[in-house]
């Protein structure tokens, strides 16, 4: 005879609470039910290994029957089954007794509680409009019972019979949920959720090809891995496993550079294996990849709360049962096993790399290229690895030698020490474009690094602060004698008037667009007659603020260059031969005011001295405009800094052809 009761439920109705707050998450209910499931036939296992179960345990699984027609779904196990005192128990009582407390407290947290609380098996109801519960117990002499609910506290419990251990759920799906009633749907689901759990999860038949279509074959169709890889021994694994794990995990990937096979089970429980994707640059970063599983059930794939920011960079699996689930993002945070979890998986990334950095450097080398972006992110962005980093982390040279930290140091010691005792370490982000200025830093007999990736503005900043008494300059940022001073030079000396007189001679020629700051030095006869150069710092806090960092001043500061005239170069000698010939020296300056001059007869008296240098400004942009050596030789230095563009460019080619057609 039925049995009829009342759900122990102290909230008057929670089904309508399930649907309405989940309405997110409704796909969940096929991960729980099977994890439901896939627990029964463990813990069958588990009696049977202890000895307390002796009969034939059969073949352990978790099968799956869809029935389009009558849209009905069943998840059926061999599993240990519930008794009728079980199930009065676990479904009617435990449930939501807990529940009911809980909902209470976090009303605004809903989402959260499934399978924490006990309510897994209700989330049934969030696609169901009714739910049965057909079961068997393992135990001697047990009888089988089946518990109805159609979606009211109301159920139903009667005997039944049942002659195979375990337990069917059949979900009567409502008219909302048709899409679990499509083969297709479950399908993904199950490859999204159960791919890799611990027991065998049948849906459907394999299938074959026959008289020109796909049939079933009687051959159950097993859609998950029972032992991933992550599971195993890393001893009995062999690269082309890793491989062709990441292989199963992302198809469409190129091959990860190396991995890591992460297992602990002391002070908390955790296996994995994260894999090292090549990253080229920031655009074609993929973040999100790696899955968090417990006890081999995919959980999510957002572990942005649990790991290092930098980490989410890498590819693959962690599984681990003391990591809280639904619970809300920022408990996560600042949850104290999470942390632990975070520093241990920071810890062991920064253990293999250093491992790699001992036993296989040439490895490390080969893919350096790909690798470097993952650490200086996470060198800039996690104080911790850093530190662990300046061991491991490699500089590499424009010539494509590679050092550590302090192999490099070792090298350029001798020749890159300034005269205040600074190592300066020189570095170039566009060998093709900086060409000129390499090759005079390598004839000086000074090395120059490659620094052509996107983060080296703050990396290079970053390693000025972590590497002591070392200074980055651009091989472009001075003239190759002034990039590592060696003594302190003589200024060239040059009176107030000759000063501006160069000034305005070169910015008479000059494109406009950024701020020049013209200055005469002596740079020896066979010294480029020209040098544009651009101070470092003003620079890399430019690109610093471009990326992004609190730059911002910076950023909104016009571009601008030092122009460096070599006053000895014999056609800067020439032009200026010419300008002191040809331009007529400033005339005298009119008297300043009195001091107890009026305003008015103040404002006349400098604005008369103003006409004068503005009038012998004139004569020399006059003269600057027809010198086309001059035009020349800016233009010359411009191009040699790929800044010669548009009218100037071609401005300057017909000049040129004009002075070919001269010879
Ligand atoms: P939880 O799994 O978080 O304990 P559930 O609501 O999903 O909460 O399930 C409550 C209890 O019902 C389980 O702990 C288990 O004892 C029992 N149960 C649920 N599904 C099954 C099943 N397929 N076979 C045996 N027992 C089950």
């Amino acid at each position: 005879m039925a049995n009829k009761g009342q759900i122990g439920v102290t909230t008057e109705n929670i089904f309508p609470v399930i649907k309405q707050f989940l309405y997110s998450d409704h796909e969940i209910f096929l991960r729980e039910l099977v994890a439901n499931a896939v627990d029964a036939t463990q813990k069958m296992k588990a009696l049977a290994a202890s000895g307390d179960y002796k009969e034939e345990l059969g073949e352990l699984k978790v099968t799956l029957q869809l029935d389009e027609q009558a849209q009905t779904l069943k998840i059926v196990d061999n599993g240990i089954g519930m008794t009728e005192e079980e199930v009065d128990k676990y479904i009617n009582q435990i449930a939501f007794s807990s529940a009911g407390e809980f909902l209470e407290k976090y009303k605004d947290q809903i989402q959260n509680i499934i399978g924490h609380f006990g309510l897994g098996f209700y989330s049934a109801f969030m696609v169901s409009k009714k739910v049965t519960i057909e079961t068997l117990s393992w135990k001697e002499g047990a009888k089988a019972v089946k518990w109805t609910c159609d979606g009211s506290p109301a159920y139903e419990m009667e005997e039944i019979d049942k002659a195979e251990r375990g337990t069917v759920i059949t979900l009567y799906l409502d008219d909302d949920s048709k899409e679990y009633g499509e083969k297709a749907r479950i399908e993904a689901l199950l490859n999204k959720y159960c791919k890799f759990m611990p027991v065998p999860i049948v849906f459907g038949k394999e299938q074959e090809w026959k008289d020109g279509k796909y049939v079933d074959t009687d051959k159950d169709k097993i859609i998950n891995a029972v032992e991933p890889l992550w599971t195993k021994a890393p001893s009995e694994l062999k690269d082309e496993d890793y491989k062709e794990f990441y292989r199963t995990l992302f198809p469409m990937n190129e091959e990860p550079l190396f991995w890591i096979h992460l297992n602990v089970d002391y002070p908390f429980n955790l296996t994995g294996i994260l894999y090292f994707p090549k990253l080229k640059d920031r655009v074609a970063v993929e973040r999100n990849k790696i899955s968090l599983y417990c006890n081999q059930m995919f959980v999510t794939d957002h572990v942005d709360n649990i790991v290092p920011d930098f980490m989410t960079l890498l590819h693959g699996v962690i599984d681990s049962p003391d990591i809280p689930l639904n619970v809300s993002r920022s408990y996560l945070q600042s949850d104290a096993a999470v942390k632990k979890i975070s520093t241990y998986i920071t810890k062991k990334v920064a253990d293999r790399l250093e491992n790699i950095f001992k036993e296989e450097r040439a490895q490390l080398e080969e893919k350096w290229d790909n690798l470097k972006l993952f650490i200086e992110y996470g060198m800039l962005s996690d104080e911790k690895f850093c530190e662990r980093a300046l061991k491991f982390a490699l500089l590499k040279n424009v010539d494509g030698k590679y050092f550590s930290f302090d192999e490099y140091k070792t090298a350029v010691e001798a020749q890159q020490t300034d005269k205040d005792k600074k190592l300066v370490y020189l570095y170039a982000t566009k060998p093709e474009d900086q060409y000129t200025y390499i090759q005079a830093a390598k004839d000086k007999g000074y090395d120059v690094l490659l620094m052509d990736c996107e983060l080296d503005a703050h990396y290079v900043n970053l390693l000025e602060q972590k590497l002591t008494d070392i200074r980055f300059a651009r091989v472009d940022s001075d003239a190759v004698e002034n990039l590592i001073p060696k003594e302190d030079k003589m200024k060239l000396e040059m009176k107030e008037d000759e000063r501006y007189d160069l000034e305005n001679l070169f910015k008479a020629v000059l494109p406009e667009g950024p701020d020049y700051f013209v200055q005469g030095d002596n740079l020896g006869e066979n010294g480029a007659p020209i040098l544009i150069t651009q101070n470092e710092f003003m620079r890399r806090y430019r690109e610093m603020s471009a990326l992004g960092g609190g730059m911002n001043f910076y950023g909104s500061m016009p571009e601008s260059y030092n122009l460096t005239v070599n006053m000895e170069h014999p056609l800067v000698a020439k032009i200026w031969a010419a300008k002191q010939a040809d331009v007529a020296p400033q005339a005298e300056l009119p008297a300043e005011a009195p001091s107890d001059a009026s305003d008015e007869e103040k404002t006349k008296a400098r604005e008369a001295r103003e006409a004068v240098r503005r009038a012998h400004r004139s004569d020399v942009e006059a003269f600057a405009k027809d010198n086309e050596l001059l035009h020349q030789l800016v233009d010359l230095a411009l191009l040699g800094n790929g800044m010669l563009k548009g009218k100037a460019l071609s401005d300057f080619i017909a000049r040129s052809q004009k002075v070919l057609r001269e010879m």
